[in-house]
């Protein structure tokens, strides 16, 4: 495989790409690399032991590959914390807690299926530094779709974390000239990347791989060589995160 996409919801069919389809823990098992977790968007009090119930069975099969996405995002804490009506404020401490149960659940599966994490983190990533540091955890993690600051890269990176790109590095994007600076400077072996497809139309996960390497400096077959390494160090593949075979 050429490129490898370590993070979409849509499965484009081509030779030359392999790919890893984030699923929810209601979705059936699809064919091909897979991850599965309950996303932090659909976190409730209702039914989130049965999520997770539903996510360590499917951790375990042969082509799940990583267990995710999960996480943290502050800007659905309150949502996830619904049920108090009226007070924002409770809802929103009810939400972070919970979202925090359920990610703690996660990484308790993650370490059990002995798989990487696949996160996603808005506006949360001092908590999810807490949570590095607090909770054992025993595999490696990934944020996926990266766009913080240089120190939360420097803080991420520093402990042990790998960071995944995806759109945010094509040049098309007016922003995201910090986000490419931040891009060039990280080591070669914390980077990863992703197409995050939603839909058929959206972008291609070869045109990451080539802006990526237009802003490392470097050629596409170089780039593809750190990746597939990354992917072979980290994700869990052939039965096992090749690094860790003795
Ligand atoms: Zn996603």
């Amino acid at each position: 495989m050429n490129y490898f996409d370590i993070h979409t919801h849509i499965r484009k069919v081509d030779s030359e790409i392999s790919s890893v389809l984030s699923i929810l823990p209601g979705d059936s098992i699809p064919e091909g690399y897979y991850s599965v977790g309950l996303h932090p968007w659909f976190v409730y009090e209702s039914n989130f032991e049965e999520q997770l119930e539903l996510v360590r069975e499917k951790a375990l099969g042969d082509n799940c590959v990583a267990i995710g996405e999960c996480g943290l995002d502050r800007l659905t804490f309150s949502k996830s914390g619904g049920s108090v009506v009226g007070d924002k404020a409770l809802a929103l401490q009810l939400g972070e807690e919970l979202q925090k149960k359920v990610f703690e659940g996660h990484i308790e599966i993650a370490n059990f299926a002995k798989k990487p994490l696949i996160i996603h983190c808005v506006r949360a990533f001092p908590e999810l530094l807490i949570a590095r540091k607090s909770i054992k955890t025993t595999t490696p993690w990934i944020i996926h779709g990266f766009r913080g600051s240089q120190e939360i890269a420097n803080a991420l990176t520093g402990a042990g974390v790998l960071l995944s790109f995806g759109k945010s590095i094509l040049s098309e994007y007016a922003s995201n000239f910090k986000v490419r600076e931040i891009f060039k400077e990280l080591p070669a072996d914390s980077i990863l990347l992703e197409s995050d497809n939603v839909d058929k139309i959206s972008c291609e996960i070869c045109n990451i791989y080539r802006a990526a390497a237009e802003i490392k400096g470097i050629s596409i077959d170089k780039l593809q060589n750190i990746i597939q390494n990354n992917i072979n160090n980290n994700l869990y593949l052939d039965g096992m995160i090749r690094k860790q075979k003795q």
